[in-house]
């Protein structure tokens, strides 16, 4: 083992060495800004390879029978390719160790199996759709006690937090209600009141790009890879960050024991998208930014943290870099919002985020249908809610495009060079001009 592998063994965690380092100098060497940290990485690939290749390959040979396995032995248990991704998560997570598994759900189940019967654990009611249906299922099936609170008020969750409190899973900002969550605030009382209740955040909606929730007190964070860090939809993938070497321990452990390690195919596909990263979320960010301002100045009721009328702007800012590239908008009318979705070609009617392409949809009806319409009442989604997931096309076709929906499905007005809202008052939406539906 070289010395500069030795050296990037933190804490003395033995992860396997060649060829799958990352930045073989991470300790000691000077750290680069996020976007060159990004790209920047090394292996010491026999021939140089300038990117990890794909170890195709489900086995690796032992020297002797009675020699033992070599660094790698099995792809369940590990593979340079993989090994390579994760150290290089791991630098960009701020994390001691990431792990690197088949899916976001994927990365929050193995996370939950942390938990025991009887264990609680407090959460948010503003939470990804498949996140509370992992939840549900926990506590139907597995004995788990899941608490809902509004967790974008500290002091709701104070009173519940108990020495029977085991995770606190956090998801900031909500998506599609874009709430703001104060991560540092809730991770420092509930550590104060049990100091064994994991905190754990989900980050997909900013990446390791905007935030780290590991540095605001989180001792796990996951996001689902799908999204940000591969950045083409091509590809499912979730990823795991610590820096308590004896959780990222049990973390693997059911990595193994499962199997549901990212495959060596996918991880050079996240580490290519990984690479990207930067770029993409500053282009995607800048015209999220200016759609946000668009709608506004229409009178759309827009929730973005990107606007200062965001009621926890400081609060976002406080805690990450920019403001993502998601938002919401309301519109007074399930259909009219039915009508913006479906007229709108630029724009693909699709679930999901963090792509180079620009997607629209209606969360009750699509992502997050799998939330009763009952306990979407309870939560306060507004049924007409419509989310832009903005990509990085021409931001003046992405207006022109979204203008074009709403005048047509009647929730803007066209007057002779420009376009008015009628937005949320639904009887002016009857006042559209004649060339309503190609106005624009
Ligand atoms: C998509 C998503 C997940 C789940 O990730 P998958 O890769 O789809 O399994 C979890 N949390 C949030 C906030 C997401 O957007």
């Amino acid at each position: 083992m070289s010395d500069s592998v030795k050296r990037l063994d933190l804490n003395g965690h033995k992860l396997p060495p060649s060829p799958a380092l990352s930045s073989p100098r991470n300790s000691g060497r000077h750290r680069y800004a996020l976007a060159t940290e990004l790209v920047y990485t090394e292996t010491n690939d026999q021939y140089g390879a300038s990117s990890m290749p794909i170890y195709q390959s489900a086995t690796f040979k032992q020297p002797s029978a009675t020699a033992g396995a070599n660094d790698y032995d099995y792809t369940r248990s590990g593979n340079p390719t993989r090994t390579h991704l994760e150290r290089h998560l791991a630098k960009i997570m701020n994390a001691t160790r990431a792990l690197a598994v088949g899916s976001g759900m994927g990365a929050l189940d193995v996370i939950t199996r942390l938990l025991r019967p009887g264990d609680e654990v407090i959460t948010g009611d503003d939470l990804y759709g498949g996140t509370n249906r992992l939840l549900a299922y926990l506590s139907s099936n597995q004995g788990i006690i899941v608490h809902h609170v509004d967790t974008t008020n500290v002091d709701a969750v104070r009173p519940i937090v108990s020495d029977k409190t085991a995770m606190v899973l956090l998801e900031s900002p909500t998506n599609p209600l874009i709430k703001i969550i104060d991560i540092a605030s809730i991770a420092r009382l509930v550590h104060q009141a049990n100091g064994r209740a994991l905190v754990v955040v989900d980050n997909t909606m900013l990446s390791p790009m905007l935030s780290n929730p590991l540095d605001l007190g989180a001792d796990i964070v996951y996001e689902s890879g799908t999204k940000y860090l591969s950045g083409h939809h091509d590809i499912m993938a979730g990823v795991i960050g610590v820096n308590d070497t004896a959780i990222g321990d049990k973390l693997y452990f059911t990595i193994n024991a499962t199997g549901c390690g990212l495959s060596p195919n996918d991880s050079f596909l996240l580490m290519r998208g990984v690479k990207t990263l930067a770029i993409r979320m500053e282009k995607q960010q800048a015209n999220a930014q200016r759609i946000a301002e668009f709608l506004e100045s229409h009178g759309f009721r827009v929730r973005y943290p990107g606007l200062k009328s965001h009621p926890q702007y400081n609060l976002h800012w406080s805690m990450a870099r920019g403001a993502g590239a998601v938002l919401s908008f309301e519109t007074g009318s399930v259909s009219v919002s039915e009508r913006i979705v479906e007229a709108t070609r630029l724009w693909g009617i699709s679930v999901s985020f963090g792509c180079v392409n620009s997607l629209i949809s209606m969360p009750c009806q699509m992502s997050h249908a799998s939330i009763d319409a009952q306990t979407r009442k309870e939560r306060q989604l507004p049924e007409d809610i419509i989310r832009l997931c903005v990509g990085i096309e021409d931001v003046n076709d992405l207006i022109d495009d979204l203008s074009r929906a709403l005048v047509q499905a009647g929730s803007m007005a066209v007057t002779r060079d420009s376009v008015k809202a009628v937005g949320l008052c639904p009887s002016a939406q009857r006042s559209i001009g004649p060339n309503a539906d190609e106005g624009v």
